[in-house]
């Protein structure tokens, strides 16, 4: 579809990216950050060019779940651009590696610092950049859709709070952009005990959802205590067991980006 927002202003940074994908969440800790590093490690399985960008500056997650050697980002002093550090092959910024403490700023700020960071980075040619955005609708996230090109969003979601109006904000406001939203990941669906699948928070509303804003994929990403574990090491789950059945899901979402 048209972008007429970004018509002729792409920053240059941006310039040799050919899709950003937006992982975007209405609020915090329903797994955005999971599916945003673990969909990028996927695509990178692929065989594709990859980078994460972390644009969480209040809870930057990215540092916690991928463990580069270098962790902290170099500064070319000539270009006065930023160099990412790198994680099996997959690029990343974040601002956990900008060698500071977590930020104390008011939002305009939090826009100018956030875009600065993802426009002067030396991205190179990538197939991908996977935005993890931060939670919520508000005018950080706006400001962050309009200087960037987004290709697609994934909207990050748990059962009990797939509540219509919730995805609603996040639909609503990639739509206004023209940004399609291709997927809805409920997460946290289900889980495995005993022979029995159990469904905590009950099921049947993501369905519903994506039918009434006719996003084209639903993807269920059940409870796993692999998943919460290779978050807390340093390394993707989808890296760690490449045949697993997480890393299956995730094929599947990386195809429908
Ligand atoms: P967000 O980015 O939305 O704040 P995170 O991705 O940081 O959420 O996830 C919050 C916590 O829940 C993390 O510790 C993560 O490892 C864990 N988690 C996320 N999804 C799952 C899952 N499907 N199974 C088990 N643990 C999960």
């Amino acid at each position: 579809p048209a972008r007429p927002v970004y018509a002729g202003l792409l920053p240059q940074g941006l310039q040799t990216i050919s899709n950003i994908i937006a992982v975007s969440s209405c609020k915090g800790g329903v797994g955005k950050s999971t599916v945003a590093v673990n969909l990028a490690y996927t695509l990178a399985g692929m065989g594709a060019r990859v980078g994460i960008f972390d644009a969480d500056v209040y809870g930057p997650s990215l540092p916690t779940m991928v463990s580069p050697g270098n962790r902290l980002l170099e500064m070319n002093p000539e270009k006065k651009t930023i160099i990412p550090t790198e994680y099996l092959g997959v690029k990343l910024v974040s601002f956990g590696f900008a060698g500071q403490g977590r930020a104390i700023m008011r939002g305009p700020m939090v826009s100018g610092v956030i875009n600065q960071l993802l426009t002067t980075t030396e991205w190179g040619e990538l197939d991908y950049l996977v935005i993890d955005m931060p939670p919520g609708t508000g005018d950080i996230q706006l400001t962050l859709c309009q200087v960037v090109p987004l290709t697609a969003a994934v909207i990050v979601t748990t059962p009990q709070k797939l509540a219509f109006i919730d995805v609603a904000k996040g639909v609503r406001m990639f739509s206004k952009l023209k940004v399609p939203c291709v997927a809805v990941v409920e997460n946290m669906c289900h889980f495995d005990a005993d022979g029995k699948r159990y469904y905590p928070f009950g099921r049947g509303s993501g369905s519903q959802v994506v039918q009434q804003f006719g996003i084209p994929h639903l993807f269920d990403l059940p409870i796993r205590p692999t998943l919460s574990a290779s978050g807390d090491s340093g390394m993707p789950e989808v890296a760690a067991d490449p045949q697993g059945d997480v890393a299956k899901i995730f094929q599947d979402l990386g195809i429908c980006v």
